[in-house]
């Protein structure tokens, strides 16, 4: 069998690898490459297989950076079927079109810009039709269940704690009477976080791939983060101010609201009446998408720790409490910053860069009794970012804002394990793996784990970067190279026939003109781009040799 690495190496994004054995083509996720411009224009190159090719599919959880190239695929001709939990398939059917919908304003956006500039248009990645017929190919799995794709191939789930139907994969591949144990981590969530499922260890594994995301961090402790988080709200309201919460839609919105009921179920019970503000506080879900995810979330307490199952069920609110007001319409959400009442506003996207959230920046971002609480990482480049790096007058939709409320950056939240979370997850094999690979992290992060692994576990590690492609036979690594990318081949086929063509109608030219009699100057020309015409052939040859070098065969 060969495995080739695909994405989310040595950066947090892309996921997607490639398993090839004598019968099979398969792929464990297939996410939308995220994050600064050099990144994200990966997802406009085309895949190193041919989509039709693939047999079928294993998704580890809903998180676009691991499903969202999906419709893509389909559009392309994938055609087999995608296995993931039932929470991550109807996850799927609301942040698949939502990201339909992005891929069509991105392109939209991008067109107008080149209509002026007089350059060819571009195409959506995929849009929101491609998005709801590939979850066509969607089949749910529970759990522990090992599923034999056929006599060869067989996986297991495992709950990896990070979100709503996150799982870790078991895969046995058997080949010539052997057979091959993969883990593939996913995203690992942490120890002890409400509602959600701990993180599930795995046994055995011969090889284990393994997420980095903070390999080299500590996470601030999740109890103490909530503390802060209600200390900074009680403040505001006292202080007759409105918090604004930028939070992602799928897991920290959830996150929040689970922490907001516990907290007022009890707290505005005992409140007196000198609480006034805190009694008539009013909690506002303000993003279609988020509302949308949360419904999802309450309709599978199947997943759910059953401790905080009890709690939430004996209230008979699950995710939910008097208070909190989901506005869908976008008259609804106009009404918010009407009312006079304190308020909570949680409000998506996560980091501010689009959605409703804007409006309630604008609105509450000058401010100075009011506070905004980031509750999620804010990449580079994003308005989120600007603000808690400090950036004093923002533009927010055309206009220019002061900043004046209160800016807190809680990142204990987070929903991924840290390095001693990771290091305590791979302790529970009870046998030493052939060779670990650490993924999906950036580069710091992946190295100071496999250290951490090498040191405490005696592991043998390895960080991939993309293309890496490695040959297994009897259980062993037999030689690493560079995947053979079929579609680069294809293109350069095409090139090769092109040029041959253009050298072709060159001849006939050259024959023309001879019979017809050519000064000096047009033969020194056409012999100059004669000549360059065949330089680019040598390198096209040059470039597939290199390819064919690298082939590993099965
Ligand atoms: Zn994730």
């Amino acid at each position: 069998m060969k495995i080739s690495f695909l994405g989310a190496n040595r950066l947090v994004s892309g996921s997607c690898y490639l398993i090839q054995t004598k019968y099979k083509k398969f792929l464990i996720d297939c996410g939308l490459f995220r994050g600064e411009e050099s990144i994200t224009r990966l997802n406009y190159l085309p895949f190193s297989f041919r989509p039709e090719e693939i047999d079928f599919v294993i998704l580890t959880h809903a998180h676009i950076d691991h499903c969202g190239r999906i419709p893509q695929l389909f559009r392309e001709g994938f055609n087999g079927q995608v296995y993931c939990t039932k929470s991550t398939m109807e996850l799927c059917s609301i942040m698949l079109p939502d990201s339909g919908q992005i891929q069509e304003t991105d392109a939209l956006e991008e067109n107008q810009r080149r209509l002026r500039t007089g350059e060819t248009f571009v195409e959506p990645l995929y849009d929101i039709e491609d998005a709801l017929d590939s979850l066509m190919l969607f089949r749910a799995v529970p759990y522990q269940y090992k599923i034999s794709i056929d006599e060869n191939i067989s996986f297991r789930f495992q709950d990896a704690g990070h979100v709503l139907g996150s799982a870790s994969v078991e895969l046995w591949v058997k080949e010539e009477d052997k057979t091959v144990k993969w883990v593939f981590s996913g995203d690992i969530g942490r120890k002890n976080k409400p509602f959600l499922k701990n993180p599930q260890r795995i046994k055995d594994a011969d090889y284990v791939v393994i997420e980095s995301t903070y390999g080299g961090r500590k996470n601030r402790p999740y109890r103490q983060e909530v503390k802060k988080f209600f200390s900074i709200i009680d403040k505001t309201i006292k202080r007759g101010g409105d918090v604004v919460i930028p939070a992602f839609a799928l897991q920290r919105t959830q996150d929040i609201i689970y922490e907001l009921s516990h907290y007022y179920n009890v707290q505005l019970k005992q409140l007196t009446n000198k609480d006034k503000k805190l009694k008539k506080l009013k909690f506002y879900l303000d993003s279609p998408l988020a509302i949308a995810v949360t419904k999802i979330y309450r309709n599978n307490p199947q997943d759910f720790a059953q401790k905080d199952l009890r709690i939430m069920e004996n209230k008979n609110q699950l995710l939910d409490f008097q208070s909190l007001k989901m506005t869908t319409t976008a008259n609804a959400s106009k009404q918010i910053n009407r009312s006079k009442r304190s308020k909570i506003i949680i409000s998506a996207g996560g980091m501010c860069d689009g959605g409703r959230i804007q409006y309630h920046l604008k609105e509450h971002l000058w401010k100075k009794e009011s506070s905004i609480i980031f509750v999620g990482y804010q990449a580079e480049g994003t308005l989120g970012r600007k603000i808690v790096s400090g950036e004093k007058s923002l533009d927010i939709l055309d206009e220019m804002v002061d900043v004046r409320a209160e800016i807190h950056h809680l990142d204990g939240f987070s929903s991924h394990a840290d390095q001693d979370e990771l290091i305590w997850w791979m302790k529970g094999l009870k046998n030493k793996p052939k060779k670990v690979f650490v993924v999906h992290g950036e580069k710091e992060e992946s190295e100071s784990l496999a250290e951490q692994f090498k040191e405490q576990l005696g592991f043998e590690t390895h960080i991939p970067v993309i293309g890496e492609t490695f040959l297994i036979k009897d259980k062993k690594i037999i030689t690493q190279g560079m995947i053979k990318d079929s579609n680069k081949e294809l293109q350069l086929n095409e090139i090769l026939t092109d040029l041959n063509k253009i050298r072709h109608k060159f001849y006939l030219l050259l024959n023309e003109l001879e019979l017809s009699g050519m000064d000096n100057e047009q033969e020194n020309l056409w012999y100059k781009i004669k000549q360059k015409v065949e330089e680019l052939q040598k390198d096209i040859r040059r470039v597939k040799c290199l390819i064919k070098e690298n082939e590993l065969e099965v």
